[in-house]
């Protein structure tokens, strides 16, 4: 399922990318520029402005919480998803593909090239990001509640 996030939702574009959501997002979006693209790509809305609501657009979910774990949790479970393999660019929603260490050893800070071991970098902008760092934890956080909510339903 691929998204498009309207400019209130920001960093949950940011968060679904890392989770490896393919989500469009770009901050100054007329809404009708928005429907259009929803239209022509077959992408899920995903809203904090009631307006489309009313609109009654069968593929928009809006987004109850301003809280982001909330929101990140709403998305998962309100459309039945499961976290894709990869890993999206929460910068540009380019795919993450693993690379060897060596390869970016020009690209990260000395402390982060020495302290970790597998780094995955942006096939769009090249943006390049590590084991420990934000989005890894993000992931297991998603995927611990993921196994709390399938216990529940049993
Ligand atoms: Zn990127």
């Amino acid at each position: 399922m691929r998204f498009i996030a309207d400019a209130m939702l920001g960093r949950l574009a940011r968060w679904l990318r890392l989770l490896g959501f393919d989500t469009l997002y770009y901050p100054d979006i007329t809404d009708q520029r928005l429907l259009k693209l929803a239209r022509q790509e077959e992408r899920f809305i995903l809203t904090r402005d009631s307006h489309f609501q009313r609109k009654d657009i069968e593929t928009c979910l809006f987004i109850n919480s301003d809280d982001i774990d909330r929101q990140v949790f709403q998305v998962i479970t309100d459309l039945h998803l499961r976290l894709p393999d990869k890993s999206r660019c929460a910068n540009c929603n380019g795919v993450l593909e693993t690379v060897k260490k060596k390869e970016i050893a020009d690209s990260v800070p000395e402390y982060v090239y020495l302290n970790f071991t597998h780094f995955q970098r942006c096939q769009g902008c090249g943006n390049v990001y590590w084991e420990g760092s934000h989005y890894q934890r993000l992931r297991q956080k998603v995927q611990e509640f993921l196994k709390h909510s399938a216990r529940s339903e049993n």
